[in-house]
């Protein structure tokens, strides 16, 4: 993995090395934190570099930041500027994936929200696929359960809840998975360890409701949008049962890192022809496109990052 050169830091761009907090930041003592994880997406043919859904993904990251009880001087679009800026500063022209982290900056022992400063921080490197793989991935039943709302807000992307996410994917991993799907306290299915589920059954899309101890998705979102208007699928918000996901035609994870990665076997279940499904794979292929900036549509989500080259004779 290409180490990034510059980062955002206490107000300014400067080189990564020098992008370096105390062991007494709060944060780091007590995962009072929040990220993001956003894509941004080379277009070879218009060489231009689309960051998908910024204001979306800055959006989220202000409302975590107000469950921390944080204030920063920050909207959705001076983020994204600033993202746009960092972006050009790295002359990228491939596709690469931007981590902005919101953090109490405070040094100092005493754990709470409360009276403690707030900064904010981003960086951004080169990255692929991480997740996908074209048999589709194989996934558990984790024994762990999804942080509870009123435990750790899973709506926010808060870092301390991410011990959870890793207690998941560690154990998954070291199972012989690939990924897991985590049960509330209530044995509903909310999500994977980092990323939304949705699976299909007798041509119906289903994914768990937003109050279901899920990370409110981007690409859940977007997923939903391109099921309804381009593919012409009904999708349910509904809770879904374990056994209902044995019984699933196709089942998927979704989320900025994973993108879109069909899932191939639950608890050594076969999922449907045992790979990914025939609706994921002309959702992934579609999904490929809008996030390029190829679907005029959806051209809204794509957000470009250098000046568009004149065309010829303009
Ligand atoms: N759930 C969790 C727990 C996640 O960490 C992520 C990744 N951000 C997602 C879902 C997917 O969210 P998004 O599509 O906004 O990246």
């Amino acid at each position: 993995m290409d180490k990034p050169q510059f980062a955002f830091f206490e107000g300014r761009i400067v080189p990564i090395d020098q992008a370096k907090i105390s062991i007494m930041t709060h944060a780091f003592n007590y995962g009072t934190a929040a990220f993001a994880g956003v894509r941004a997406y080379w277009n070879a043919d218009e060489k231009q570099l689309f960051i998908f859904r910024p204001i979306d993904h800055f959006t989220r990251l202000l409302q975590s930041a107000s469950l921390l009880r944080m204030n920063l001087p920050y909207t959705p679009e001076s983020l994204t500027e600033i993202l746009g800026e960092l972006l050009r500063r790295e002359e990228y022209a491939q596709d690469v994936y931007v981590r902005p982290l919101v953090y109490k900056s405070t040094l100092g022992i005493g754990v709470r929200l409360h009276d403690l400063d707030d900064d904010f921080t981003m960086f951004a490197q080169p990255q692929g696929m991480y997740l996908g793989k074209a048999e589709g991935v194989k996934a558990c039943v984790s024994s762990w359960r999804r942080v509870d709302d009123n435990a750790i807000p899973a709506r926010g992307k808060l870092a301390g809840a991410y011990v959870n996410s890793a207690l998941i994917k560690t154990d998954a991993q070291l199972n012989g998975f690939d990924e897991a799907i985590v049960l509330s306290q209530d044995g509903h299915v909310a999500e994977g360890s980092a990323e939304n589920f949705f699976m299909v059954r007798n041509g119906v899309a289903i994914t768990p409701p937003i109050n279901a101890n899920i990370l409110e998705g981007i690409t859940r979102r977007s997923v939903i949008t391109l099921l309804t208007e381009q593919l012409g699928v009904t999708v349910m918000e509904r809770d879904i049962d374990r056994s209902e996901l044995y019984l699933a035609d196709e089942a998927f994870f979704c989320g900025t890192g994973v993108q879109i990665a069909g899932i191939s076997e639950i608890d050594h279940r076969p999922i449907g022809k045992q790979k990914t499904g025939s609706l994921t794979q002309r959702l992934i292929a579609m999904y490929d496109d809008v996030v390029r900036g190829k679907v005029a549509q959806y051209r809204a989500w794509n957000q470009p990052v250098y000046v568009p080259e004149p065309a010829p004779g303009d």
